[in-house]
């Protein structure tokens, strides 16, 4: 019965705004979508788990909710793809249903979450609900978006002599965490929306969008796994090996609080920085700025050699290191 209200509710909150893409939405068997004329249709699918990526007495519920989309949205931003509809699977502990706290945590995450939905035109389309077997929250969400028949911007085709420029700014996201960590005093009162790359993310998909359509990026992808990890997986893909440039990383405000070594991880390694990392030709004259986020010039990519580390960092005083991949994942217990 609970669950049925909380379907209700959830039907409410998101089914009503009609939308040109979903023609069917919360409330039958199966949404029903209509994907623009010409277009192909991208899908992504992320976990969010308690303790896994988030904690419920560290990360306020509506930052929960933000994240849980945001991921998504940051998968379809690295294809250059517009959001169409998301599809959210929730498990429950059983007094997150039944007891008055529990739902006003259900209902700040689900706030968190549209409201991420609606600065990016996106809504619940559908989803399931179920009780968690344990005392954690799991949510599994899939986002769908669609992007002209062919065009997706994908991490394969990078070519030695493209040069990689990276959005915003990196390790604001570790930075915020290690601020949250130190403070240690319970999600406490929403923040204010604004310097918050741990809490509240922001998805660069007009940005992806914008490299699509005019075509500037000859790869891309989203580097929430780290720089160093994500960089890696780009250079696999694309058969070529990258040199960065360790002056030109642009560092997140919160980041520069930080000691300089604790920083520099911070950029290279920590994570869940919802940026992208973009490869094109040294040719083309990149904008200092696309759809209003600051872009960064910050290496080049260049032949892979056999048997040696694809990423070399080039150090201030013009050293060459070799940068392993280090990115990780918050509270894996490594
Ligand atoms: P069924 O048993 O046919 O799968 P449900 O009772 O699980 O239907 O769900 C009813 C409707 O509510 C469906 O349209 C489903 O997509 C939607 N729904 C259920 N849970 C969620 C959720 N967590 N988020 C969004 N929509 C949901
Ligand atoms: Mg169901």
């Amino acid at each position: 019965m609970r669950e049925l209200a909380l379907i209700e509710q959830i039907r409410r909150d998101f089914g009503t705004s009609r939308s040109r893409t979903i023609a069917l939405g919360i409330g039958d068997d199966c949404a029903i979508l209509r994907p623009p004329i010409g277009s192909e249709i991208l899908v992504t699918t992320d976990f969010t788990l308690e303790g896994r990526h988030f904690r419920r007495n560290l990360h306020p519920p509506e930052s929960v909710g933000h994240r849980c989309l945001a991921r998504g949205l940051s998968d379809l931003a690295a294809m250059g793809a517009t959001p169409l509809s998301a599809f959210l699977s929730l498990a429950l502990p059983a007094d997150l249903v039944s007891t008055a706290k529990g739902r006003t945590w259900i209902t700040r995450f689900f706030k968190g979450l549209r409201l991420l939905g609606k600065e990016h035109g996106i809504t619940l389309a559908g989803g399931d609900t179920a009780q968690s077997p344990a005392n954690v929250i799991l949510a599994d969400i899939v986002l769908l978006g669609a992007a002209p028949v062919g065009k997706s911007l994908r991490r394969s085709d990078a070519k030695p002599g493209d040069a990689i420029y990276v959005t915003g700014a990196l390790g604001g996201a570790a930075a915020e965490l290690s601020a949250m960590l130190t403070r240690n005093a319970g999600p406490g009162k929403l923040p204010k929306m604004g310097n918050h790359p741990q809490m509240f993310p922001e998805p660069r998909v007009a940005v992806g969008q914008t490299l699509l359509r005019r075509k500037l990026a000859t790869a891309c992808i989203d580097i929430s796994d780290g720089l160093s990890t994500d960089l890696t997986h780009l250079c696999q893909s694309s058969h070529v090996a990258a040199e960065l440039v360790q002056a030109a990383i642009p560092f997140h405000t919160l980041a520069r609080k930080l000691n300089s070594a604790t920083a520099l991880n911070a950029a290279l390694h920590g994570g869940e920085d919802y940026e992208l990392l973009f490869a094109a030709p040294a040719s083309i004259r990149i904008p200092h700025q696309l759809a209003g986020v600051p872009i960064t010039r910050i290496g080049q990519f260049t032949r892979r050699k056999a048997g040696r580390p694809p990423i070399t960092l080039i150090e201030p005083d013009g050293k060459r290191a070799t940068l392993e991949p280090q990115g990780w994942e918050h509270f894996s217990g490594r």
